[in-house]
């Protein structure tokens, strides 16, 4: 390049808005921060920085859920070096099923105060701009924003807005939940289940969350209207901003056809319409050999069709060790044959998800499952295991009432039983009732799409965000 074209560019860089994205070490959060980078990159033209450890950042891309790879290259990854850290293994026995295993990696993660300021003054000196949308939990780790002069920061919540009203506004100051008496009587009561050191994390964390200028939400009005606007008026009154431009996977234009094809795709393709019931816990969810077994009884007694993911939860580096490998019953595979597939490795949810075989989805409601089943239009039965999980599970069954509970949250200490299972299987794939709230969820999954079309509620929220950085 001549000298007058380096002029250029560097030219072109000063009058560029950057932005640098900071996700949280979890899998959940990691794939929600890459979707929103690829929308900043493709759909708006603009530089993305994507900053975390290198394991993380490998982790982020290797799983990328149907994003265009074309999409992924553009972003700048940044893999800052982070110290080490233990990975072990989940506990399949433990007491509750918080992921306790990845509290090490969250501490490393949380110690990039340093390397990350770094990097934000560097870009910071060639951009107009530098945008930092990051994870709540990483808000310490961020602080040195307010320290630029043409800087400014954004939380992206990686959890339902009802989750974040109720808990986080609603209750420490005493303001009233918006919902009904009746449903108010069913709201699962949540007990702090995570270890204290997660407690302290997320308590240190918040002290630097009013650098902010604003939030993001991965959730939109046609899901949780009273609640965003709640949120809006509370947000206002602290002159902060927010926009709720979910669900982002849609607005990542993910495509749902990967390269390389999972079997359980072409084993799907077989199947009749809405037959299937697809079966799967997320990222960090572990299961005792009995819980297995009860869950295998369950599928195979229910006689209905099924793909069954069956993973243990993630280790803090993904890459450390192979994952431990679940027994089944014996001759398991070979009597479910025809009806039911195991799936051992990553699974393409959403391409499950929208497969015109699928007809409902256990899941263990982490946010992402549960906005990806509703904007699929699949119903679900809701088996919630740990933090906010059992709201997500009150907020499908009960709200949107496009799901039936798996296992009641005040039972969550006893071992769901395979009768239990078989029952709600059939009763959601199998019944009138079950017809019902698939009816239910493919109406709202239908309207939930049309808003990320053109002239959408979440299409406009997010072109108003892009506005307002870019401005
Ligand atoms: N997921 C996937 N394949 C799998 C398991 C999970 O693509 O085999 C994706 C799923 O689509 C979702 C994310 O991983 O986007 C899991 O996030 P969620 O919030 O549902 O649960 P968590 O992993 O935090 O428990």
């Amino acid at each position: 390049m001549d000298n007058m074209n380096l002029e250029m560019l560097k030219k072109k860089q000063e009058n560029e808005v950057s932005i640098i994205m900071v996700p949280f070490p979890a899998q959940s959060h990691l794939n929600q921060q890459l979707q929103l980078a690829c929308i900043f990159s493709s759909s708006y033209h603009l530089p993305v920085h994507f900053i975390s450890s290198a394991a993380h950042n490998h982790q982020a891309r290797v799983r990328a859920n149907g994003l265009k790879q074309s999409d992924i290259d553009k972003i700048h990854f940044h893999d800052i070096p982070t110290p080490d850290f233990a990975s072990p293994a989940p506990d399949p026995n433990a007491f509750n099923k918080f992921p306790s295993q990845l509290v090490p990696s969250y501490n490393a993660c949380t110690l990039l105060r340093q390397p990350i300021s770094t990097l934000l003054h560097d870009i910071s000196s060639k951009s107009r701009r530098v945008v930092v949308v990051h994870d709540v939990l990483m808000s310490y780790t961020v602080q040195d924003v307010a320290s630029l002069h043409n800087a400014e920061s954004y939380i992206f919540n990686c959890v339902s807005v009802f989750c974040m009203y109720s808990s986080f506004i609603c209750l420490p100051n005493g303001m009233p939940i918006p919902l009904d008496e009746h449903l108010l009587q069913k709201l699962p009561i949540l007990e702090p289940d995570a270890p204290e050191e997660i407690n302290k994390l997320v308590e240190f964390q918040l002290k630097y969350t009013d650098i902010r200028a604003g939030d993001l939400y991965n959730s939109n009005k046609i899901l949780e209207g009273t609640c965003i606007d709640l949120m809006e008026r509370f947000a206002s009154k602290q002159n902060k901003k927010q926009w709720a431009i979910g669900p982002i996977f849609l607005a990542a234009k993910v495509d749902h056809v990967s390269d390389k094809r999972n079997k359980c795709l072409d084993w799907l393709d077989k199947q009749a319409p809405r037959s299937v019931l697809y079966v799967s816990f997320g990222s960090s969810t572990t299961f005792s050999d009995k819980e297995v077994m009860e869950l295998a009884m369950g599928l195979e007694r229910s006689k209905q069709k099924f793909v069954w993911v069956l993973r243990d939860g993630d280790r803090g580096n993904i890459f450390s060790e192979e994952a431990r490998r679940f027994e089944l019953p014996d001759g398991f595979e070979e009597r479910v044959e025809g009806v039911g597939l195991v799936v051992r490795e990553w699974a393409p949810q959403l391409e499950i998800l929208g497969h015109s075989s699928t007809g409902g989805f256990m899941s263990h409601c982490g946010w992402n499952s549960c906005i990806e089943c509703v904007t699929m239009g699949v119903p679900m039965a809701a088996w919630a295991m740990h933090s906010e999980q059992p709201l997500n599970a009150f907020f499908v069954t009960e709200i949107l009432k496009t799901g039936l509970v798996v296992r009641d949250w005040k039972k969550h200490e006893e071992i769901v039983t395979a009768s239990a299972i078989e029952n709600v299987v059939r009763k959601l794939m199998a019944s009138e009732e079950g017809d019902e709230i698939r009816k239910r969820a493919e109406e709202l999954g239908a309207a939930v799409r049309e808003s990320i079309e053109k002239g959408g509620a979440s299409q406009v929220e997010l072109d108003s965000f892009i506005a307002h950085i870019t401005r």
